[in-house]
């Protein structure tokens, strides 16, 4: 199982990168993502996403970083905070292949040097500033048993007919109303 902490999101300023991280976890599969900064709007909208396009993805909003990383270490979790000052990726992956249950952190302004201490391994993806969009989906594919790009996702209302030209989407109607009676 993997989860994904996002730190540091300011609402306004980083809601769409903090968005595409959720989406990229999801989409990856991973179980869900904890935000650790109240906004509530971004939750809305990825569990909304999710109920269109299938699994279970969940999303916490207002968490306490620490406390977060602390409960799921107590229950036997690792931690792998992605920072460009850590040890690089392809060095990490035999060791990160073997957890059953990892938690990916993520930051977006500067990140305390507190996590730096609590995680389990610091990682880079390369030793070059660049996104932590690119970098958890780079990890979660490098780290992966099966191709995460081929696991199909229950329960979905809209699925994608992939093809070269054009686009083809599968409308599940039933599914649709059943959601809309539960919500
Ligand atoms: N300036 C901030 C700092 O010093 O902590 C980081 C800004 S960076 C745009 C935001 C996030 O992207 C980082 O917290 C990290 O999770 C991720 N990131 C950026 N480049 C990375 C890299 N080369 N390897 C791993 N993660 C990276």
């Amino acid at each position: 199982e993997i989860v994904v902490l996002r730190l540091g999101h300011r609402p306004e300023r980083d809601k769409r990168i903090t968005t595409h991280v959720g989406l990229t976890a999801r989409a990856l599969g991973a179980s869900g993502m904890f935000l650790a900064s109240d906004d509530q709007k971004i939750t809305d909208n990825i569990e909304e996403m999710t109920g269109r396009w299938g699994g279970d993805f969940f999303v916490r909003n207002n968490v306490s970083m620490t406390k977060e990383i602390k409960d799921w270490q107590a229950q036997g979790g690792k931690v792998c905070h992605l920072s460009m000052y850590g040890i690089n990726l392809p060095d990490a992956v035999p060791e990160l292949k073997k957890q059953n249950k990892l938690m990916i952190i993520v930051g977006a302004e500067k990140v305390p040097g507190e996590i730096y201490e609590l995680a389990d391994w610091n990682v880079a993806v390369g030793n070059q500033p660049h996104s932590e969009v690119a970098a958890l989906a780079i990890t979660m594919d490098r780290i992966a048993e099966t191709d995460p790009l081929t696991v199909p996702f229950e329960n979905a209302e809209l699925t994608v007919v992939p093809m070269a030209k054009g686009k083809k989407v599968i409308h599940d109607d039933e599914l649709k109303e059943k959601n809309r009676q539960e919500h």
